[in-house]
């Protein structure tokens, strides 16, 4: 990206929520079952039926108020946005409009501009030629998702780069996640993103012309669409365009960036309230209630892990941005004269390496033998190229550290006479090394240590072999 431009990007998120029952009719919640399954008069929008509002999905609208740190309006109401689309068969989505649930608020870097309830359309699927059911090419609408309860989340223009884009949205989804309020799969659709992007020239504060990139359903392909629409962007500007306001579609494959309509405004939408639903009245007791099952969010627990631990920021917010990492990490703690730091680096590191995405907590190595292992790394019983060979006998069949350096032989060779003898011996080896050594050059100690490191299988302390080389050459 060209210096001269500063990127601005803005968020919003659609969230399904985890409930039993659609957002205003009883029919169940499902993803996966045959097509229009789960459908009734509200849903399918027949003329008459009238709606309830789901107090599961009010309550869970709630707890993400509340998360993200924003003021919970006592009344808020619904709203009819109108448009046509065959997913849409009343013909208006039920949403909020001027009086959200949810207004205000922080998540990390990011300031929310507002989070409101919403029903979501039906799923339109584009059958092929070879999938096709009554002839040629043709478009089928499920109404199982027709009316699946949604927050969506709206963030100021607070975000200045792809990465934090999709770094902010990690933090975004681990905390509903904990919160419990939904699946948020980005690949099934639970949770969907739209980017808006514009730039401006670096240190302008007005804002330039967005476009609206839509639905990006990966973490990967919403950075690299984000990061295409600045490129373009920027391009545009520099040979003398203009940024047209529209919304746009990021083909992941291709990369390419097309116009899928130009933006329309509120007022095309004829917003209007919805008058078969009563107002969301939020009481004392609701709030009390959804404060009541906030759990200790990932960026308070960041915070936390850097204030009180004393973690870098990385460590902090890698551990804290995964509960499973986050509750072994606190559960190897515990034991005696734990070093946080080393621990946290154990863990985010060589223990991810092993186990993956997977769950740490079902592999074999108990939280305290890893705090046992890093015990030993830090006393130098045992050096790192050891601490590894010890961590993948842990992975493979878990047992106590202390015994497996035993079994194997792989206590350090601190000082004594075996190293004394090894050094003495890669030194008689590589006269070359020795006359650079003593010429000043102490890029020359590497193939002596690495001898050492062979002959020793990683066991010797590197440090210790350093004092040695230094002591016999009189450096
Ligand atoms: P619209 O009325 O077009 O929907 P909003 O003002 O409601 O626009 O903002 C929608 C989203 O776009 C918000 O996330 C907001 O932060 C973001 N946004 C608004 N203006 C800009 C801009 N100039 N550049 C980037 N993002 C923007
Ligand atoms: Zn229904
Ligand atoms: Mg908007």
């Amino acid at each position: 990206m060209s210096p001269a431009y500063e990127p601005v990007i803005g968020l919003e998120i659609h969230v399904q929520l985890k409930t039993n029952t659609k957002m205003f009719c009883g029919c169940e919640l499902s993803f996966g079952d045959p097509p229009n399954t789960h459908t009734c008069p509200v849903c399918l929008g027949l003329p008459g039926a009238l709606p309830v509002a789901n107090a599961r999905a009010v309550h869970y609208a709630l707890l993400i108020g509340l998360a993200l740190g924003c003021e919970l309006a006592p009344r808020s109401i619904f709203h009819r946005k109108n448009y046509f689309y065959p997913d849409l068969p009343k013909g208006y989505q039920v949403s909020q409009y001027d009086v959200p649930i949810c207004s205000g608020g922080r998540l990390g870097d990011v300031r929310i501009h507002r989070a409101h309830l919403e029903e979501d359309a039906a799923k339109l699927v584009h059958v092929g030629a070879s999938g096709r059911i009554h002839g040629a090419d043709e478009s089928v609408v499920d109404f199982n998702r027709g009316g699946t309860p949604l927050v969506e989340i709206v963030t100021e223009p607070d975000v200045r780069s792809a990465a934090q884009a999709r770094e902010w949205l990690t933090l975004l989804r681990e905390t509903l996640r904990q919160l419990g309020v939904s699946d948020v799969n980005m690949e099934e659709g639970s949770l969907r993103c739209d980017a808006n992007v514009s730039i401006r020239p670096a240190g302008s504060d007005r804002l330039g012309t967005k476009t609206e990139l839509k639905n990006m359903n990966s973490f990967r392909y919403l950075e690299r669409g984000v990061e295409a629409e600045i490129a373009r962007q920027v391009a545009l500007v520099e040979a003398g365009g203009q940024v047209e306001q529209e919304t746009l579609h990021y083909d992941p494959v291709s990369g390419s960036l097309t116009p899928l309509r130009s933006k329309e405004e509120a007022h095309d939408y004829r917003y209007f309230p919805e008058p078969d639903l009563v107002p969301i009245v939020v009481d004392e007791a609701m709030v009390a209630a959804a404060r009541a099952e906030l759990p200790e969010l990932p960026a308070q627990r960041a915070e936390r892990y850097e204030r009180e631990l004393e973690l870098s920021a990385d460590s902090a917010r890698q551990l804290a941005f995964r509960a499973d990492l986050a509750a072994y990490f606190e559960q190897a703690l515990q034991a005696d004269g734990a070093h946080p730091q080393t621990l946290a680096n154990w863990v985010t590191g060589e223990l991810v390496a092993r186990v993956g995405d997977g769950d740490p907590a079902a592999s074999k190595v108990a939280p305290a033998a890893l705090a046992k292992l890093v015990a030993l790394l830090r006393a130098k019983t045992i050096t790192p190229g050891a601490a590894k060979q010890v961590l993948d006998a842990l992975v493979a069949e878990g047992g106590d550290p202390q015994a497996i350096v035993e079994a194997e032989g792989l206590g350090a060779l601190g000082g004594g006479d075996e190293l004394d003898e090894l050094v003495q011996r890669a030194l008689a080896a590589d006269p070359d090394a020795v006359a650079k050594l003593k010429a000043g050059n102490m890029k020359a100690i590497g193939p002596i240590v690495g001898f050492v490191m062979r002959e020793t299988k990683g066991r010797a302390d590197g440090g210790e072999v350093t004092r040695l080389v230094r002591e016999h050459l009189k450096l």
